[in-house]
């Protein structure tokens, strides 16, 4: 029988969200820090099912039952404990050691360990002699040192080769910096050369907080403004939300997450006290990562820029379109339509254009959270709902920052 090390077990526990496991068996409510519902193995009509997400376990109060992911697994699923792990294990993405020999496993922790090198490489120029145009940059944005160094922020030098230079000190291959999206075959010729130069560097970190890619913002007007990795097997464009690792705890205790478009509303959105705030990647707002978020809470809130290098106009459509969106007012400047179809062509009455003329961070106190009298401010741009009974994708509202009914 395959025995499996803690190391191996506690990458599955972290991987695998046990509110999720459990959601699809029984329905469950949130209670507190706690999630609730009827148990599974055996007849009650009160709930005494919970489910602590934080320490990643369950147990009943009625019939004592209790234990972690593949506890539950097991006695639902009738499995045994190395299936329960293997089957966890897939569902996660994590490599078991039987596997890992494998030249595909080889290869995605040669990227990470590639990734990884890289950042360091970038954070150290940026906090060295040479970054000091890049730190002042930061200072112009209004971006704290301590919040620019709690989100990884680098800077990929001028030049073809830095990163290069350094890479090979480390016995990174070439290939190998290819692979990771960080630098780009020359033409014809057997070389290559660096991806990022010369441009702040947002380090994006998948859940477990590693770095899986970057994007790099032009200090000037270079073009593209913003340039970022491209896909590789580490990063998937739509699967992630950018500071999602560091976010994932407030947004767990606030039952909500904030939603900006860009890298910079995002740290600025922390440093002034909105730690749930993640952002979508400089692309549509995906069922992909609506699901992310529905693992940690029941409201998603969006505040898209209008004007934000245009980009804002091309995320409400596909959003908006999902199923699961219940509401969605585009970003636009104009005034709200008539009609209750809004420009995004959503159907939803309260689909309606909202004006972002300041970032909602700078405007208000921190908008009123679902915990609290569950009713909104008069000015909310959507109509309360009751809560529903079961777990659900988090309801995502777009809200105009000139509207946040909690300015003080
Ligand atoms: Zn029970």
């Amino acid at each position: 029988m395959a025995s499996y090390s803690q190391a191996v077990l506690d990458e599955i526990r972290t991987a695998v969200d046990v509110v999720d496991l459990v959601s699809r068996f029984v329905n469950l409510r949130k209670a507190g820090q706690n999630w609730k519902g009827l148990c599974p193995f055996h007849m009650e009509k009160t709930p005494s099912f919970m489910v602590n997400p934080k320490k990643g376990i369950f147990h009943c109060f009625g019939c004592g039952v209790g234990g972690d992911a593949f506890g539950f697994l097991m006695r639902q699923d009738k499995l045994s404990f190395p299936e329960a792990v293997r089957a966890l294990a897939k569902q996660a993405g994590v490599a078991l050691p039987e596997e890992r020999g494998s030249a595909g496993e080889r290869g995605r922790e040669e990227l990470l360990r590639t990734m990884e090198l890289a950042w360091r490489f970038y954070v150290d120029k940026l906090w060295k002699p040479e970054g000091e145009q890049a730190r002042q940059y930061l200072a112009q944005r209004g971006i704290d040192p301590e919040v620019a160094r709690r989100f990884g922020l680098g800077l990929a030098p001028e030049g073809w080769e830095g990163l290069q230079s350094f890479m090979r000190s480390e016995k990174v291959t070439d290939d190998a910096l290819v692979a990771a999206g960080l630098a780009i075959p020359r033409e014809g010729r057997a070389s290559v050369y660096d991806r990022f130069r010369g441009r702040l560097l947002f380090a994006i970190r998948d859940l477990q907080g590693r770095v899986v890619a970057f994007g790099g913002r032009a200090f000037g007007d270079e073009q593209p403004k913003y340039l970022n990795s491209p896909e590789t097997s580490l990063y998937v464009k739509g699967n992630l939300l950018y500071a999602a690792d560091l976010a994932r705890p407030a947004i767990q205790a606030k039952n909500r997450a904030l939603l900006v478009e860009g890298y910079v509303d995002c740290l600025m959105a922390h440093q002034h006290g909105f730690t749930e705030t993640v952002a979508a990647l400089g692309t549509a707002f995906t069922p992909a990562q609506l699901g992310l978020l529905k693992r940690y809470c029941d409201d998603a809130i969006l505040f898209f820029d209008a004007d934000a290098a245009g980009t804002g106009r091309r995320s409400a459509p596909r959003s908006c379109s999902s199923p699961r969106a219940r509401a969605w007012r585009g970003p636009s400047t104009a005034p709200a339509p008539s009609s209750p179809r809004g420009r995004c062509g959503c159907a939803s009455r309260s689909c309606r254009r909202a004006t972002t003329p300041t970032p909602f961070y700078e405007r208000a106190a921190p908008p009123p959270s679902r915990s609290g009298s569950g009713r909104r401010g008069a000015s909310s741009p959507t109509p309360s709902t009751a809560r529903s009974p079961t777990r659900r994708a988090p309801r995502v509202r777009a809200r105009g920052p000139a509207r946040s009914p909690a300015r003080r």
